[in-house]
């Protein structure tokens, strides 16, 4: 069916209707012109790190919303600024029919949509479901099959950038789902990402995050091995890092991101690996890439090898640290 939905405006905002009811062009440009004039709630569920400043970035594009957290504390800041705070996903559901979903794990996703208070039992026919967490991309097919026998759609928007980006605007949003629904979609993402990439069906959205984080962590990794061996053959940290990045060894984690304490400001490897990224949550995204090497009978030799060492660290202490303080790990493994 989601194949079928078009959008479509509303008199109260951006509905999703199905392609029998398409609007000719002028009068969909017509219908897109009032939806900016007059906006309707956007529901919002998941307001952590990433999830607050994403949500603030809709507030400031004038998105009235409707807001849901397990953890009540995180919808302080939003009821206070004269946001509707609502006890469920089912009724954020009920009160907005755009709705975006930024939860840690597959498991709290499944929650969000289809646990007992989840999305799906209240969702209206015709809205957009958008989830950009990162999760299995077998799960957002499920959850896309499940959101489709409500008559609504579902489309997975994992995001690229971090804390940083999120504040500023400048994330990138790679999208699956049904083609014609990307536009809808855009214009919510767009408040809050300054790249969003259309990828194909629902679930490459994923697939193409789990790959950029796959290939992320073993860059960090290297970056880290390369940096503490350096300064154990007596280099000079930022020296080095200076060499590395005017040299094919450069990488995003060397030159954006460095992670050795005193290399560059403003990262997390400059304020005790605190903020930024979680190990937790890149152990996880490895998790996700294991998975689907095993599945898709893929080798990632350097992959697998990248989530023993996540995990061994979220298993001695550094889970609510920053990713990047793996060299802060290998340090201390230095007696190996
Ligand atoms: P987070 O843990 O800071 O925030 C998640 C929020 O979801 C928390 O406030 C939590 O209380 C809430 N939550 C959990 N289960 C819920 C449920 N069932 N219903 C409602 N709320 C629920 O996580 P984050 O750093 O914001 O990351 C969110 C997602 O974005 C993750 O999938 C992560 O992998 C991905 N991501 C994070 C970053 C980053 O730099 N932090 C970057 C890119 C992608």
């Amino acid at each position: 069916m989601a194949a079928s939905l078009w959008l479509r405006g509303a008199a109260s905002g951006l509905r999703y209707w199905s392609r029998r009811q398409r609007p000719a062009a002028a009068s969909l440009a017509a219908v897109c012109s009032r939806s900016v004039a007059s906006k309707t709630p956007v529901g919002f569920i998941g307001l952590g790190n990433m999830g607050n400043p994403m949500a603030k970035n809709l507030m400031k594009h004038g998105y009235p919303l409707v807001i849901y957290d397990v953890f009540p504390d995180a919808c302080k800041e939003f009821r206070e600024a004269g946001e509707q705070v609502v006890s469920s996903p089912a009724d954020v559901a009920e009160k907005a029919d755009r709705i975006i979903t930024m939860l840690p794990t597959s498991m709290n996703a499944i929650e969000a949509y289809s646990g007992a208070n989840g999305i799906l039992k209240k969702v209206k026919k015709g809205s957009l479901l958008i989830d950009s967490s990162t999760i299995d991309p077998s799960v957002s097919k499920e959850l896309a099959k499940e959101v489709e026998k409500m008559g609504a759609v579902f489309m997975d928007a994992p995001v690229s950038g971090g804390v940083g980006a999120a504040r500023s605007g400048n994330l990138t949003f790679m999208v699956g789902g049904v083609e014609e629904e990307f536009a809808a979609a855009k214009e919510l993402l767009g408040c809050m990402g300054s790249n969003v990439v259309y990828c194909g069906a629902v679930g490459t959205g994923q697939a193409a995050k789990i790959c950029n984080n796959m290939l992320l962590a073993i860059s960090m990794i290297g970056t880290a091995e390369a940096m503490n061996l350096g300064i154990r053959l007596g280099l000079d940290p930022k020296l080095l890092a200076k060499i590395l990045n005017m040299s094919s060894g450069r990488c995003w984690s060397s030159d954006t991101y460095n992670p050795v304490p005193g290399v560059m400001d403003g990262v997390p490897s400059a304020n005790n690996y605190q903020g930024g990224f979680g190990t937790t949550l890149m152990a996880k995204d490895l998790g996700l890439a294991q998975d689907s090497a095993t599945n898709t009978k893929s080798p990632i030799f350097l992959g697998s090898q990248a989530h023993q060492i996540y995990r061994m660290m979220c298993a001695k202490g550094y889970s609510k640290k920053d990713f990047s303080s793996v060299f802060q790990f290998l340090r201390e493994e230095e007696t190996f």
